[in-house]
């Protein structure tokens, strides 16, 4: 039978690597491959192959992106969510231009002391970007190989982690390290899916274990999901001017920091209806508000909370004061909060 590497490779050339038309995939240069992988942690493909274009002619270097103020930051990274990875990389950016002169490390430990750089990221860049035979192992190539294998431990676990580099670099075509490493993520995604996997095409079914076991649905071993926890969230709508809405910036240290939103008490602060709103919006702005009628109510999930949203109607009994701006809620350049943009897209 074919080595492990020449089907995976073989199926990869032949199926996979024009089907997907992702665009970071004809880069070679190590920036591009870097801001593809660090967008693509939490982000959809979808939404990943509309905004990497725009990012990549706007930022072609390190050192474009380690310039941009926050404003400019959160414009440039909006509807990719998660800012806190355009903040990192704006950081590990600036840390290139001033260690490493403008240009991203070869060497895999180097890469790994970057802000936001991790295991998995750095094990893309260093096999994509320089060809070098590091693992990359992100979820999908943790159920390829915990099926293939038949690894019934738990694939969180840092021993299990361990044995899957092992596994990965024994079998890695050390000709092809990027190519290997991307492909296996492919047939993650495409074949060894977490339901219903193809087996039937699957390049490495002669000799996987969990097909002859016929355990596939029960590998790999997840850790127990944390139970989410539900908040009832409010925040207000408060005309100013023609068309437009008071709107204040997200403090430092809160989730969605630095991003506009609808003024409220805060997106995980529990909310109680009635006079405990008007107080905790004169407490937060150090103004009045008088607080009417409930315009809309969305549902948004931020880690392990279920937040559901409430807005209401309000009306200012004082001046704003410094902490909020009337905004044109149309604008669609505006850094809002995802809570916030989906209730105005709501109204
Ligand atoms: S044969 Fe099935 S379970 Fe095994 S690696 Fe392929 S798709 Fe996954």
């Amino acid at each position: 039978m074919r080595s492990f590497a020449a089907r995976l490779l073989d199926w990869y050339d032949r199926f996979s690597r024009e089907a997907r038309d992702l665009p970071w995939r004809d880069k070679q240069d190590s920036w591009g491959i870097w801001v593809s992988e660090i967008m693509l942690q939490q982000t959809r493909a979808e939404v990943v192959r509309e905004a990497f274009p725009r990012f990549m002619s706007l930022y072609p270097d390190p050192s474009s992106w380690a310039e941009v103020d926050d404003d400019e930051l959160l414009r440039a990274w909006s509807g990719l969510g998660y800012y806190r990875r355009a903040r990192l990389l704006r950081k590990a950016a600036k840390q290139v231009q001033k260690k490493h002169g403008g240009e991203l490390p070869r060497d895999p430990q180097a890469l790994g002391e970057l802000a936001g750089i991790g295991q998995y990221t750095r094990g893309a860049i260093a096999s994509i970007a320089f060809g070098l035979p590091e693992p990359a192992i992100d979820g999908n190539v943790e159920r390829v190989f915990a099926r293939f294998f038949s690894i019934s431990a738990e694939i969180k676990k840092s021993s299990t982690q361990r044995r899957l580099k092992e596994l990965v670099l024994e079998k890695m075509d050390p000709g092809r390290p990027g190519d290997f490493n991307q492909a296996l993520m492919d047939l993650g995604a495409r074949v060894c899916k977490p339901r219903d996997p193809d087996c039937a095409a699957c390049p490495l079914n002669a000799d996987c274990r969990a097909r002859e076991e016929g355990s596939q649905d029960k590998l790999p071993l997840m850790p127990a999901r944390r139970k989410s926890i539900p908040v009832s969230a409010a925040a207000v709508l408060v005309p100013r001017g023609r068309g437009g809405v008071l709107a204040a910036r997200v403090p430092s240290g809160e989730i969605n920091e630095g991003q506009l939103e609808l003024p409220g008490p805060g997106i995980l602060t529990g909310h109680e209806p009635g006079s405990a709103l008007e107080d905790a919006l004169a407490a937060r702005y150090g103004c009045k508000m008088r607080v009417g009628g409930l315009l809309t109510r969305i549902k948004h999930s931020i880690t392990h909370h279920r937040i559901t949203l409430s807005l209401y109607e309000a009306a200012l009994d004082s001046s704003p004061g410094g902490a909020m701006e009337a905004v044109d809620p149309m604008d669609p350049e505006l850094p809002w909060s995802t809570p916030s943009r989906k209730a105005l897209r709501q109204l």
